[in-house]
């Protein structure tokens, strides 16, 4: 019953531990809101909602932190490059909506806390310091206004990606004159007369704003205390963005992360996605090629360290896999009628399903469990195995809820209702009576009648040793 995770600072997979008998804190890098979210944005947060919901199920209670970067070079050149009226603030919250509706409609719950990076300057400010005064950052020797970690001052800089400093690429994050060495990276950048005052906060060492590491190291420390269990993000931030989070944040004397946990990414026709290729798959284009359900369904069944590759057919696979959890659900519901069985319809999840999610959260495997689940409870329908059927209908109910794919719960039952309408369930209920009646009376085209008007209201019928079942196409 221990969670086991793959911690990429010792790349093994682990016994996960908490730092407090029952609790999790995890800290998960968010997105920089500079333009809309693609399903590479989507896919990093429901990994961590499908860690947070196991977790949950393991009995813990999870504190999840995924911040919000709304300030950085990127924001400013997207609002620059828009020559509208347009703040870069206003801009940012534009897309940080954009990311909250799309995390919504997949059924990503809402972390705990979702900080914004520009009301957690002071926290910055105030972890700056402790840098200088442990000497492992300085001012610009030029008249920038920047302020840099010092790489060489720190032995261990590079342990989360196993690099060697002399190895190392340079940072391009600031101009290289005023720094000591080209690989030290800003933890403060200068107000530059090109940028609009509104992106400067005044600072012991000059007006101007955060460097992106930093954002996150202060946030963390300060939603999260100086240690905590779990730092999550996508597996392209490991470096540099992870491995400066580490640096500055131990060199200033914080423990920092136990477990540092990445997330594959989505692939388009095996190339990366990127602003630069033109390749991204935007959310809205992708909830226009299928429901929400769906697109959870596909985005969570992969292994959440694997390289998902989208290409064209992806979600036809994960909408018929969905298609099997609804007609078995609807079927045995139909089946049941109202029937109970003592204790044999309770929401159980079985154990193979557990071991897997336990095991680094093993998804692929766990589906494979929920599919088995209900090929079994299929064939306890078809022999009439009722009681059999209600059991393994509490276990798919289990199986489907702890991945937040239960069409039954919400926010999937509103759209899925059509079928336990009561009132159309009655009208459907009647018009297969008068079909049995006519086949009963060998008026085999009254039957074959009605068979039709119900197909041509979108009714499909499946004659089963057990009588007919209705479903909607
Ligand atoms: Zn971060």
């Amino acid at each position: 019953m221990t969670v086991r995770l793959y911690d990429s600072r010792s790349q093994t997979v682990t016994d996960f531990v908490p730092l407090i008998e029952g609790e999790v804190g995890i800290y998960v890098c968010g997105p920089t809101v500079q333009s809309s979210p693609h399903i590479g944005h989507l896919r990093s947060a429901l990994v961590y909602d499908l860690w947070r919901r196991w977790l949950n199920y393991r009995g813990y209670r999870v504190t999840l932190v995924r911040n919000v970067t709304d300030i950085d070079d990127k924001i400013l050149a997207s609002a620059a490059a828009e020559h509208s009226a347009e703040t870069w603030w206003a801009l940012a919250y534009r897309f940080e909506l954009e990311f909250t509706a799309g995390y919504a409609e997949l059924g990503i719950l809402p972390p705990t806390y979702e900080p914004r990076a520009t009301a957690s300057i002071g926290q910055m400010h105030e972890l700056i310091q402790r840098l200088i005064d442990a000497g492992h950052a300085y001012p610009a020797s030029d008249s920038s206004g920047d302020v840099y970690f010092d790489t060489s001052s720190w032995p261990s800089y590079g342990e989360l990606t196993r690099q060697k400093l002399d190895d190392m690429a340079p940072a391009a994050d600031a101009d290289p004159r005023g720094k000591r060495d080209a690989r030290d990276f800003a933890l403060w950048k200068g107000h530059k007369a090109t940028e609009p005052e509104s992106a400067s906060w005044p600072s012991p060492w000059g007006a101007g704003r955060p460097g992106w590491h930093l954002e996150c190291s202060a946030m963390a420390a300060r939603y999260l205390g100086p240690r905590f269990d779990i730092h999550g993000g996508g597996r392209d931030l490991r470096f540099p963005h992870h491995e400066n989070e580490l640096a500055q944040s131990t060199a200033a004397g914080d423990e920092f992360a136990n477990y540092w946990v990445h997330n594959g990414l989505v692939n388009i026709g095996g190339q990366k996605m990127s602003k630069s290729l033109g390749n991204s798959i935007y959310v809205s284009e992708f909830l226009s090629q299928a429901r929400p359900l769906v697109v959870r369904y596909y985005l969570g069944s992969a292994h959440y360290r694997s390289t998902i590759d989208y290409h064209d057919g992806s979600l036809v696979e994960a909408e018929a896999a969905l298609e099997r959890i609804e007609s078995f659900l609807t079927r045995v519901d139909r089946r049941l009628d109202g029937t109970t069985f003592a204790g044999s319809g309770a929401p159980v999840i079985p154990e193979a399903f557990a071991a897997a999610m336990d095991d680094d959260l093993a998804v692929p495997q766990a589906l494979a469990v929920l599919h088995d689940t209900m090929r079994a409870g299929n064939a306890a329908l078809d022999s009439d195995d009722i009681e059999t059927a209600a059991r393994i209908r509490g276990e798919v109910f289990a199986m489907t809820d702890v991945l937040g794919i239960n069409p039954l719960l919400a926010p999937w039952n509103a759209a899925q209702s059509a079928e336990s309408t009561p009132a159309l369930a009655r009208l459907v209920e009647r018009l297969l009576a008068d079909r049995e009646e006519a086949r009963a009376a060998k008026d085999f085209a009254a039957a074959d009648r009605i068979r039709d008007e119900l197909a041509g209201a979108g009714i499909q019928l499946e004659d089963t040793p057990t009588g007919t079942q209705w479903s909607i196409a």
